[in-house]
């Protein structure tokens, strides 16, 4: 049998048009490009227009380009906190954004929720010295999300930096850009695409903090200390050799989603899910949705309680072609996680669902 089709959270199952587009890549040896040159500079603009018009992100925000979601935590505290950093801790993820602040020296605020929870803008006090908040939409591990409305909310009560971890739900939250001041997501969750980048969006209160901290005599960092990934990203570059052939895939992807429309995307995301958390409330199911308040649920990861073990349904789904994650940590052998990104087709998530319920106990 050939691969399955990975329902699984990251790394996910590739978006439709990704092998054509590799295919493409190879045959324009786009790998083997300067990325000082005109091609390049070409389809890393094409990237990063197609992410503004996709997303609707206002001009004065900046797109940069980096290796991961990982790296991206660190250079956010790097650029932009000196003193303290405040944390929405809720599962794996999130967490492990707090440890690189206390790793890097930084004093933090850790507000925390159990594991299948998510946070309200009323939860949050944040101490009076408190720089940038960092809240996770989508808890990837738990499949609990903070809703956006609720991320709105607390620019009423913060007036620091909030960064917005959108790694696992990108394209489909749609955000007021006015409300926050940065989002990041990498590119093996929902865009379909392999992994080794990382998507930074900033506005000017993060640039401005960069340069505050910086004329203070405080490091920011090396190659991708913010000034200098804006100053090359004003020229459709970044300041090392980046990843080349993902941002060409991304340019390609990006164009794919955007024929097929945002709205699409978000309402075929929205059947999926509802058709997944159906499923999990069957009286005679063996699966249970993990979050219990409707509230947190994620539309694009569904975790859920399983009452057969994950690698007995992996092996029988596995038959069909088909794979689904398993529990995060703790939960690896009482939890499957089902990812629900765009390039899971509705005719897909169907079949999935079928296949699901006929698993033998
Ligand atoms: C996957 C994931 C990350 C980490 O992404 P990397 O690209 O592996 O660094 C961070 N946050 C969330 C919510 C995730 O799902």
């Amino acid at each position: 049998l050939s691969a399955p089709i990975y329902f699984t959270p990251g790394p996910s199952e590739l978006y439709p048009t990704v092998g054509a587009h590799i295919q493409t890549a190879l045959e324009a040896k786009i790998p083997a490009i300067s990325h000082r040159g005109k091609t390049y500079q070409e389809f890393h603009g094409r990237a990063v227009s197609n992410l503004r018009e996709l997303l609707g992100l206002p001009s004065d925000w900046s797109v940069l380009f980096l290796s991961s979601a990982n790296e991206i935590w660190e250079r956010a505290l790097q650029n932009t906190v000196g003193h303290k950093s405040a944390h929405l801790v809720n599962g794996s993820f999130s967490k492990k954004c707090f440890s690189f602040a206390s790793d890097l020296g930084l004093q933090t605020q850790k507000l925390t929720k159990p594991e299948g929870e998510s946070f309200r803008a009323s939860d949050i006090l944040l101490e009076s010295d408190v720089e940038a908040l960092f809240v996770t939409h989508n808890e990837t591990s738990t499949g609990a999300s903070m809703p956006v409305d609720e991320i709105h909310a607390l620019r009423k009560q913060f007036s620091g930096l909030i960064f917005v971890d959108a790694v696992s739900s990108l394209p489909y939250p749609s955000f007021d850009f006015s409300k926050i001041d940065s989002v990041y997501f990498s590119v093996q969750k929902c865009f379909g695409l392999p992994a080794g980048l990382g998507v930074w969006l900033v506005n000017n209160r993060v640039k401005d903090r960069q340069l505050i901290l910086k004329e203070k005599g405080k490091s920011t960092g090396t190659y991708h200390r913010l000034d200098e990934l804006l100053a090359q990203a004003e020229k459709n570059m970044t300041p090392e050799t980046p990843n080349v052939l993902n941002i060409f895939l991304l340019s390609k992807v990006t164009e794919d989603l955007l024929n097929k429309g945002i709205g699409q995307i978000r309402r075929e995301t929205e059947e999926k899910a509802s058709a997944l958390y159906v499923l999990c409330a069957e009286e005679n199911g063996y699966l249970r949705p993990f979050v219990k308040d409707s509230l947190f649920r994620s539309a694009t990861t569904i975790v859920a309680e399983t009452s057969i073990s994950p690698s007995e349904i992996n092996k029988q789904l596995a038959s069909l072609g088909m794979a689904v994650g398993s529990g995060y940590g703790n939960f690896k052998d009482n939890h499957i996680r089902i990812a629900n990104f765009p390039a899971h087709s509705p005719l897909q998530m169907e079949q999935l669902i079928d296949a699901l319920k006929k698993i033998n106990r």
